[in-house]
Parts: structure tokens; sequence; C-alpha cells
């Protein structure tokens, strides 16, 4: 497909947003044949500065980029909209409370599902990334009803990459020999690097991970508490990281997974691996013809079953305060 696509980014003067939008314009989200106009949505407040990401994307000249429109207006934003990657989302702030950020996020990402049911494109696709992105994805799929509830994605190829690239320092072995990795659960410190089903080279990772001491007292949290150490050392969050992942994200779920390898990827349950259906979990996908498939039958060791429920366990708690919010 070489029409042009509607890509809307929410939050698109933060951080994220910006290190995203230079990518996409470039050509690596949606292939470097395909031309995009994108839609940045902003809070009034943060408008001007979208206005200046602007100007700086003009600047790059980018043969794809077909157009550039700044809105403080969700519902023109997603007219029409191809693709919605909802990075904006209310931060946590100092004495917050988390059913406070809960509902203050609820409320937002229900009011984009419900505008996204009436006004995106027929084909949307919707990656979450503003946090707690796995239940505002739940929240938004839940409000647009018109909308496949599978077009409805949160981010966790971040912490995908980053298990890759974990397993990589620890064997020597270079990133692009190592498949098969899977992130299950909620983008918290609860979700569960699975590296059982991997292969690494030529060594199946399960016998890496038969070193259980380094699987339990360093790869998992690493991976799972790698944003925290990245703020220490930045003193920012990660942004170009999760832009990288968020562009790879919808790259594959456009263009396909490469080979028999899969990718982590947060979706509404089916119920497949008896996680609650509703419930928007990390969990082993492909993708082909433009459409996310989970990897099922997947053999799940009483070690890894015990960290899927647990994290699982934790995404039914944010939803269920979400749904004794709203009827509050
Ligand atoms: P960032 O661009 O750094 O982050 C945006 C969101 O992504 C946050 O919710 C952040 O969560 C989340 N996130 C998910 N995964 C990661 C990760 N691995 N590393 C870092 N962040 C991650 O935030 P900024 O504050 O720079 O920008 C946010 C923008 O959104 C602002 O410009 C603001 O105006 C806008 N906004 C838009 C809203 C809307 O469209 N309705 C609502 C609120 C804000 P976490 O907070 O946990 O780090």
């Amino acid at each position: 497909d070489v029409s042009p696509a509607v890509v809307t980014v929410t939050g698109a003067a933060g951080s994220i947003g910006y290190a995203s939008l230079f990518r996409i314009a470039a050509g690596a989200m949606l292939g470097h044949d395909r031309p995009v106009r994108l839609r940045l949505l902003e809070l009034p407040a943060a408008v001007t500065a979208a206005e200046g990401t602007a100007m700086e994307l003009e600047d790059g000249a980018f043969p794809l980029l077909e157009s550039i429109d700044i809105f403080d207006d969700a519902r023109t934003a997603f007219d029409g909209a191809q693709f919605g990657l909802l990075i904006g989302a209310r931060p946590r702030t100092k004495g917050m409370e988390r059913a406070e950020l809960l509902a203050a996020n609820s409320a937002i990402f229900a009011e984009q599902g419900r505008i996204i049911n009436d006004v995106a494109a027929q084909d949307i696709r919707v990656i979450v990334v503003g946090n707690p992105a796995n239940t505002n994805a739940a929240v938004a799929a839940a409000n647009a009803p018109d909308v496949p509830g599978e077009r409805f994605t949160a981010l966790t190829r971040l912490d995908h990459n980053r298990a890759i690239a974990q397993l990589a320092r620890r064997t020597g072995t270079p990133v692009g020999r190592i498949s098969r990795v899977t992130i299950w659960g909620n983008h918290s410190a609860s979700q569960y690097p699975d590296i059982f089903h991997a292969r690494v080279g030529d060594t199946p990772g399960a016998e890496i991970a038969a070193d259980e001491r380094w699987l339990v007292e360093d790869f998992i949290p690493t991976v799972a508490t790698r944003g925290t150490a990245i703020i220490e050392a930045r003193g920012a969050s990660s942004a170009a990281s999760a832009a990288n992942a968020t562009i790879d994200h919808v790259h594959d779920w456009v263009l396909g997974t490469a080979g028999d390898d899969w990718t982590s990827v947060a979706m509404p349950s089916t119920g497949a691996y008896g996680i609650r259906e509703g419930l928007v979990s990390s969990v082993p996908a492909r993708a082909a013809g433009g459409r996310w498939e989970i990897v099922e039958g997947l053999d799940i060791n009483d070690f890894s079953r015990a960290r899927i429920d647990a994290s699982v366990a934790e995404l039914e708690g944010e939803l269920d305060a979400v749904a004794k919010l709203s009827r509050a």
C-alpha cells in the first residue's frame, strides 16, 4: 500500500513524541515508500511547542511527509486517522495517589476511545504508550464498540527489546540471532520476560534459563526495572528507546514479523493462556496481513505460570479499580 497514511500522534510535543515524529517522517514506521500525513494532538498549553516541532519536521524536507497539522481538539485530530499513537497521558505528580492517576487517565482514554469509534478510519490501528498503557488501552477499546478489539494495543515492545539486549550482553550473541523472546503481562515492574522458548544463536533459551539464580536475581529484574535505571542515569525517562519500540511495533503490525520469529504485544485477551477476556496483557504475537495473531500453544512451566499470573492479577486490579471509579 503506497497511499498516504493518516497518523495521529497524541502528546506530540512530549519527549517520546519528539523522538518518534522524525523517524515516522523518514519512513521507518510504515516503509520507505509510504507517504504520511501527520496529525499532532496536544493540550492547548503545549500547542506552541508542537508548532516548533512541526517547523523542525518541515526543515527535515522529508520526501514522504505530505502534511503536518496540529490540533488541541481530539475529535478533529482523529478524523480519518488510520494510525493512532496514543503517547500523551497524565503523568503521576507528587503526592498523587495511584487511584487518582488511574481516574485521570481512564477519563482521557475513554474519551479518546469514543472519539476513535466515531471519527477514525475503518482500518484504524491504535498503540497506547501513555501509562498505565495496558489499562488505558483496555479502557479505550471498551469505549469503541464498533472497532474490532484487536486494533487496540499497548506497547511492551520496549520491554521486549530490552530483554533481547540483556540476553545479547550476557551471552555475547548478536541481537539479530536472538528470537522468540516473550514479555507477558503488564508494562510495569510485574512484567515477566520469558526466555524459555527463545533461541539465542544456536542455544535454546531454556538452557540459559537453567541458571535460575541469574534468571531470578539478574535478568528478570534488570529488564523489569530498566526504565528506573535510565531515569537515574539520564535524569529523564527513556524517550528515544520508547519511540524506537513504538515504531518497531507499528512497523511489524503493518509489514509483518520476520520469518518464524515473534514479538511481544499487549492486546485484548481472547482467553488464550488463561488470561481473562478484556484485559490488555502482553503476549507473544506474530503479524501477517496487517493483523496480530497470538502465538498459541506454548508450553508454560510452573515458574513462568506463577509470574504470568502475578502480572495478570495486577492488570485485573487496575481494570477493576477503573470500573469501580466509573461506577462511583
Ligand atoms: P513522555 O513523552 O516522556 O511520555 C509519554 C507517556 O509515555 C507517559 O505516560 C509515559 O509514562 C509513557 N511511557 C510508556 N512507556 C515508557 C517508557 N518506556 N519510557 C518512558 N515513558 C514511557 O512524556 P512528556 O511529559 O514529555 O510528554 C507528554 C505530552 O503529552 C505532553 O506534551 C503533554 O502536553 C501531553 N499530554 C496530552 C494529553 C492528551 O492528549 N489528552 C494528556 C496529557 C498530556 P510515565 O509517565 O509513567 O513515564
